[in-house]
């Protein structure tokens, strides 16, 4: 049984943000900042490309519900929702989840490099992917 599956059979405590029938939110344990919030599924689907349509639904509906009370009650400026897929993306824990990540303006979390596409590349991809 995953990590994750382990705490929604009440194995691992965590600290419970918001429960329903399907979904479940706690704390990460090792935040990135105050308030950090993972959302998962109770059923166990490795990633994004397994969920069903149906289970999706419900558990973005309470990425958005939590990202908002997150910014509300805690006061924060913002929050970012991150969801890595494969362990090539950072995915260390193979049972989907969404990270919500308070953020305050400035705190220069989140960061990517950024390049620029050489020419005709983007066509190509567009290609790739609409063919
Ligand atoms: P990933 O890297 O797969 O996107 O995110 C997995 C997250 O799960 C990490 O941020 C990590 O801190 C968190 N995590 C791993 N094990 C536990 C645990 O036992 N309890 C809690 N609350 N979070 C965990
Ligand atoms: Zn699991």
């Amino acid at each position: 049984m995953c990590i994750f599956c382990r705490i929604i059979s009440g194995e691992i405590p965590c600290q419970k943000i918001y429960e329903d029938d399907k979904v479940l939110a706690f704390l990460d344990i090792k935040p990135a900042s105050v308030g950090h919030t993972l959302v998962i599924t109770k059923k166990h689907y490795a990633d994004l490309g397994e969920i069903s349509e149906e289970d999706l639904s419900p558990l973005i509906v309470v990425v958005k519900k939590i990202g908002e009370l997150i910014k509300t009650k805690l006061g924060m400026a913002g929050y970012s929702v991150l969801n890595n897929n494969g362990t090539a993306a950072g995915q260390t824990v193979a049972h989907i989840h969404f990270h919500i990540i308070p953020r305050t303006n400035g705190d220069g979390l989140i960061t990517w490099s950024q390049r620029s596409y050489d020419p005709g590349e983007e066509e190509e991809i567009v290609k790739k992917l609409t063919s």
